[in-house]
C-alpha cells in the first residue's frame, strides 16, 4: 500500500534520515512534539501493529535495538525518552505504515487519555 512513509522509503519524498539499513529506516518527524522526534519505520509495508506476524518479531526487535541506538546517538539515553506506538483511529494513528515514534529532550508529560 502507498503511502506517505512508501515514498519517503523509496526517495521521492524527502526525508531528515538518522538511521537506515536494508530492513528499518529512522528519520526526523516533520511536526516534532518534542525536541527530539524521530520516526522509526520498517520498509517491509506493516499496516499497523494488528498486522505484525511472528515472523516479523525479529523485525520488531531489530526495531528497539535501533531506538536504544538512536537515543544514544541523539543524546537522550541518559535523561530518558520514550517509544510509542499509535495502533488504529483510537490510538491516534494517522499513517497506515506501522512506525515508531522516538521521543526525548525535555521532561514528557504523564501518559493520559
Ligand atoms: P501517527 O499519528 O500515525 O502515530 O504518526 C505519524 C507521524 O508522521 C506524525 O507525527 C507526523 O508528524 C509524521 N509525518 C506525517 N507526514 C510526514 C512527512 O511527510 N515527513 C515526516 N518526516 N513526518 C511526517
Amino acid at each position: 500500500m502507498e503511502t506517505i512513509f512508501s515514498k519517503i522509503i523509496e526517495g521521492s519524498i524527502p526525508s531528515n534520515k538518522v538511521f537506515e539499513n536494508e530492513r528499518i529506516l529512522a528519520f526526523h518527524d516533520i511536526a516534532p512534539a518534542a525536541p527530539v522526534h524521530v520516526l522509526i519505520i520498517p520498509k517491509k509495508f506493516i499496516a499497523s501493529m494488528n498486522e505484525v506476524t511472528p515472523e516479523d518479531l525479529p523485525l520488531i526487535a531489530e526495531i528497539h535495538s535501533v531506538a536504544q541506538q538512536l537515543a544514544i546517538q541523539l543524546g537522550i539515553a541518559e535523561s530518558g525518552y520514550r517509544l510509542i506506538n499509535n495502533s488504529g483511529p483510537d490510538g491516534g494513528q494517522t499513517v497506515p505504515h506501522l512506525h515508531y515514534h522516538l521521543l526525548g529532550g525535555a521532561k514528557l508529560g504523564a501518559l493520559t487519555g
